[in-house]
Order: C-alpha cells, then structure tokens, then sequence
C-alpha cells in the first residue's frame, strides 16, 4: 500500500529518498480518466469519509468467496456471500463499495435458505470511491449474495507475466488491498470500521499454488500445503476488509519456525528461509511485550522483484518484497514491523484512514522495540535516527504540507487515502509513543500499550479514542510527566516538537568520522572497520555525501567497496542518485540492470528523480523505462512516467511557441 503520496502530489518524488522503515512504501495507481463526480461522503466524527457503506444500518459479520482464477483473462470471478446484521429496524438498502466490476447478479436468500433475485443499483464510478452499489433487500434477507468479475485493471490486483517472475515459468498474481483496493476484487463494506470473519473457496490451474490471509484448510502441521487447484481457506478472526489478500504463483513451501515460514518462488525459497529465521524469535519477542499473538500461524510470501512495496501485513500471511533478502539479516526490520501489525493494526485498527498513525506509528513503534530486543539498542537507534532524519529532510524540503503533519488529522474528505500518507504516520507518531516512554519508563508504558490493545481486541479506534484511554489509563496516574501542551504539540501541531529527544546512534559517530577524514585526506577508512559495517551504516555514510561529489571520490568509493552493480537495494538507492549528479558513468550498466530487475518503488525512484534533472540523464531514464516497463507494478509506472513527464514540461511552452 502507500506511502508518500502526499509527497507525490507536492513534489513529486523527492520524498522517495526513504528508508524503509515502514514498510509499504508505495504511491497510489494512478486513478484512469474516469468520468468524475463530487464524493458524496462527507466526514463527521468517526464516520469513514473513503467508504458508501452504513454499518450503523446493516453490518456485513461473515463474508464467503468463491472465485475462480483466470490468468489468461487476468480476472477473478464468481460470488461473494455475505451474513448481515440489521440494526436499523428501517433499513432496507445494503450499500457496498465497489469499483471496476462487472456485477452479473445479486440474490437474497429467505428463511428457508431459497435464493431470489433482489434489485440493485450500481451508482456512476467516483475517481476515489469507485462506485456505490446499492442493493435493495425489502425482506431483510439474513443473506446475500452477489455474482460479479473483475477488471483486467483492478487497482488492487497485479497480473504478471511468466518473464516478471524469478522462475520465468508460470504467470503470477497477489493482491493489495489497503487502502481502499479490496472493492476492486470483492464488492464490500470497505472500511476498517467493519470487521468480518470469511472463508473462501477459489478454483485455480492446477500448477498455481494460492494463498490468501487466511488458513488453508488442507494445510499440513507443518504449514505446508498441497498445489491442487481447488483450495478453500477460512479465516475465522474478523478482519477488515484491508485485510484480505489473495495470491497465485508457482510458489512453495519451507518452515522457519513452529508456526512460521515463508512461501516463495522455488528459486528463491531457501536464501528467503535463511533471511527469516529468526520470525520466531520475533514473534516471542512480541509476545512477551504485548501479548499472545492471536492469528495462528505468521507466514511470509516474498513476491516477485516487482512488487511496488516493502510489505504487507495480510494476517498469517505477510507479503514482502524480495530486496530486503540481502544475505546478512540486515533489513529484516521489515518483517518485525508487518509482524507488530499482527497487534497494531489488524488486532486494535484504525477506524477510518484519517487515524492511521494508530496503525502505523504504533508499528514502527513496536517494530522498534522488537529489532531492538532481538538485534540490540545500536541497531535500533541507527534505523530510528535515519528515519528521523528523513523526515526531519522530508519537513524542511516542503515535502509534507503543515496540515499533513499534524497527528491528529481532522479529515481526509475529497482525498485518496493513499496520497495522504506520509512518514508523518509512521516517524512522527514512532516517535510520540517514544516520548511517552521515555517521559513515563518501560515499567509503566509497556503494560500501558498491552492494556491498549487488549481493551481494543477485534476493535477498530479513533485518535479521539485513544488519546482518551491515555489520559485516563496513564497520565492520569502520572499527572506530571506530560503537559497538555506538549500533548498538544504531539497531536495537533505541524512539525516535530522542538522538546522531542533525537535518536543518536553512537555507530553512526563513527561512521561519520570516518567519512570526513576520507573527504580531508582521501584516506578511506580500513577494511578492519568497514567490514564489520552494517546497511544502515553504509546507507549513513553515503547520505552525509553532498550533491558535489566528484567523479574521481565516487571511482575510489566504487573501486573500495563496489557499490555499483551492489545486489543491496538500500545501497543502490543512494549510491546510483550519487553517480548521476556526479557525472560517474562508470556503472552505468549495472545502474540500468538495477532500474529493470527491481520494481519497489522506493528503492528506484530516487534515481529516476537524479536522472531526469539533465537532458541526457533523461534519455537515460526514457531509454531504461521503456525496457523495464512491461515488469512494473502500475503504481511503480505511473510514478516513473510522472517523473519524466514532469521533467519534460519545461520544454513544452517553447515547442508550442515554435508553432
Ligand atoms: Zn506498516
């Protein structure tokens, strides 16, 4: 899913320049020239403004999917079921959310379980919304059911070609579903203010394994499960409707824990199993701080090269990009975050996408605490402060407007969810509950957070909630460790407050050292140093380079440490932006290979960006684009056909002068 569109729509892609610290670092597809009209949702207090649904009139609680899966017509189709709970004696009209699909027909099934024929109506497509579909069940049927297919160009489903994926064999695809994504491959009440438990049955050919968030029925003790192409899952915890996922590929099985493992191409399986071993570990570490994990079993699924994010926290099922696989553990922080989601987010969620910071600043809190238990402080200070850094960047560039960067965000009326997010969410809310920690101790915070998301259990809350439940659950215990001004200041001020303490990784003093002396003396620092450097140092290191860096310092770093051609995405987003405002060409190729073989957005936007800034780094970009293009995620398109589209402008006024 989504970060930094709001970057996107103030300067473009400047803010791509991000540590993943978060995870889903992704811009939302671009919406195709649809016919608009004005939302017709408007925001009140804890209303969901991004969806058509009346949960305070009908609630869908269980929803039963039976979809085939149709490669060749990159489309799913066949029927959603749903059991509803009337709570308005008046109400009649069951209204979903839908966008892009092909309704066939919609039923509702009587007392005695015979299906009839209701009415409906599908309402003009709206830009964000997609569009209403309202069904009229005068009987109040218990029951529902709607046939439908999707669109080749469902926002929340990727079709890949056999050449996208690593085997190159068998044609692949996996959902994204958060934000507002699911109604385009479910007609539902899309909003993290329902919950609903679903099973599924999907019908698949028989070379293409399927997963979804959700167990599988057939599955093994081990987790493993047959490839049948008949596979039915049920996920009996109710989940938003963000939360479900679906994928199909050639993909297979090996454990990593005794209620974890990863899911991935057969290439790519083993190296992923390495990486992840320590899910387990993790997932106590967790535990130990926030109580039992209450999913089951917390599976990985790594996707092909070209999916557009860092990770999703599907429940029992993560879906991650493979460029955090780097051979020395060095990002799995990754997976500590989409796992404190099994918590933050899919346990106790954000009521509607005004209040994400509950879902994301909460994670990157915990994914702190985690890679911190499991990795040591040093580790988790180095991420803290380059994410702090980048944000700090992000504020100061522009890159976020003052309303944007206040916690407590009013309203998102009018607003792709996607582009409203931005590190705000994730760094700045990190960094409140870190406040809170620090100004009240482990010994009382920690149980605090625990007490936060077991009273929340299955639950979805507002920013208005939970500032409630701190005051009545901590500061009212502790009158004197936050002032309602700096509460204030937390929530609804632009900007970082100035009192906020700034993480300070001692490794990085070093780090720092050392690349000032190499810039005096040219002397770089010995291997008996660097070798023992980790990404996070290295990326620190090449971050404290300035944008004139000469061509002859970059050939001595690349002669040194090889950085180009480097299979460390976090290192090559910051190493090829380098070469290009320098001048040095000499890794070019393995510049161009880097752009075509990865299609996370985060980690090739930033070089994109470097190239487009002069006319023949343009011709680059516009040269590479059109090679990689056919393996890029529509999200990872749109925001490289943005960037040169942009970078192009300037040229225009002048060709149309010349007419
Ligand atoms: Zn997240």
């Amino acid at each position: 899913m989504s970060l930094r569109a709001a970057v996107l729509l103030l300067s473009t892609f400047a803010l791509s320049v991000v540590l993943a610290a978060c995870s889903h670092d992704a811009a939302p597809p671009a919406a195709a020239p649809q016919p608009e009209r004005k939302a017709a949702v408007q925001a009140t207090a804890d209303h969901d403004e991004h969806s058509y649904a009346e949960p305070q009139k009908v609630r869908i609680t269980a929803l039963a999917l039976d979809l085939g899966v149709d490669f060749a017509q990159k489309q799913l189709a066949g029927t959603a079921t749903y059991t509803l709970d009337w709570k308005d004696p008046k109400a009649t009209t069951l209204a979903l959310d839908t966008r892009d699909l092909a309704i066939a027909k919609v039923e509702g099934a009587d007392a005695s379980g015979q299906w009839t024929p209701l009415q409906y109506a599908l309402a003009p497509r709206d830009a964000i919304l997609g569009s209403r579909l309202d069904i009229q069940a005068p009987r109040r049927n218990a029951s529902v059911r709607v046939t439908y297919r999707t669109s080749p160009d469902a926002s929340g489903l990727q079709w890949l070609e056999p050449s996208m994926t690593e085997g190159k064999r068998q044609p692949f695809m996996f959902s994204q579903s958060e934000a507002i994504h699911a109604r385009s491959w479910v007609p539902l009440q899309d909003t993290p203010g329902v919950r609903f438990a679903y099973t599924a049955h999907v019908a698949a050919p028989k070379d293409a394994m399927v997963l979804m968030s959700a167990s599988n029925d057939a599955a093994d003790a081990n987790g493993n499960a047959p490839r049948t192409g008949d596979y039915r899952f049920t996920m009996k915890e109710p989940i938003p409707s963000y939360l479900l996922a679906i994928a199909a590929g050639d993909l297979v099985f090996q454990p990593t824990g005794r209620r974890s493992g990863v899911w991935a191409e057969p290439a790519m399986v083993g190296k992923a199993a390495k990486e992840f071993e320590d899910t387990e570990k993790m997932i106590e570490v967790a535990e130990s701080l926030y109580g039992p994990y209450r999913w089951g079993r917390y599976d990985l699924l790594v996707l092909p090269p070209s999916f557009p994010f860092g990770g999703m926290e599907n429940p029992r099922m993560t879906f991650a990009t493979p460029t955090v696989i780097v051979g020395d553990k060095s990002l799995v922080s990754l997976v500590a975050h989409e796992l404190a989601h099994s918590w933050s987010g899919n346990l106790v969620t954000n009521a509607s996408w005004k209040n994400i910071w509950l879902n994301e600043g909460f994670t990157t809190y915990v994914q702190g605490r985690i890679t911190e238990a499991l990795y040591g402080a040093e580790l988790a200070d180095m991420e803290r402060q380059i994410d702090q850094q980048e944000l700090a960047k992000e504020i100061a560039d522009g890159e976020i407007a003052p309303a944007d960067q206040v916690l407590a965000l009013p309203a998102l009326t009018g607003r792709d969810p996607d582009e409203a997010l931005s590190d705000i969410a994730y760094t700045k809310g990190a960094w409140f509950l870190r406040f809170l920690e620090q100004r009240v101790g482990r010994e009382v915070f920690d149980p605090f957070l625990r007490g936060w998301f077991d009273d929340h259990a299955f639950q979805s809350a507002t920013t208005a909630e939970f500032v409630d439940y701190l005051k009545s659950h901590l500061l009212a215990k502790h009158p004197n460790a936050v002032s309602d001004a700096e509460l204030d200041a937390w929530l609804h001020q632009p900007g970082i407050p100035a009192f906020a303490e700034r993480a300070r990784s001692r490794g990085f003093a070093t780090v720092d050292s050392a690349r000032i002396a190499w810039l005096g003396n040219g002397q770089l620092p010995p291997p008996a140093i660097t070798s023992a450097w980790t990404t996070q140092e290295w990326v620190h290191f090449l971050e404290g380079l300035d944008e004139t860096s000469k061509p002859a310092q970059l050939a001595q770093l690349d002669a040194a440490y090889h950085f180009s051609g480097t299979p460390n995405g976090e290192l090559a987003q910051r190493w090829y932006p380098l070469a290009v405002r320098a001048g040095y060409h000499a890794g070019d190729a393995q510049m161009a290979e880097f752009l075509q073989r990865v299609g996370r957005r985060k980690l090739i936007m930033p070089t994109y960006e470097a190239l487009v800034k002069t006319p023949e780094g343009l011709a680059f970009a516009k040269d590479v684009f059109a090679k990689a293009k056919p393996g890029y995620h529509p999200i990872t398109t749109a925001s490289v056909a943005a960037a040169i589209a942009k970078a192009e402008k300037p040229a225009q006024p002048a060709a149309a002068k010349s007419l």
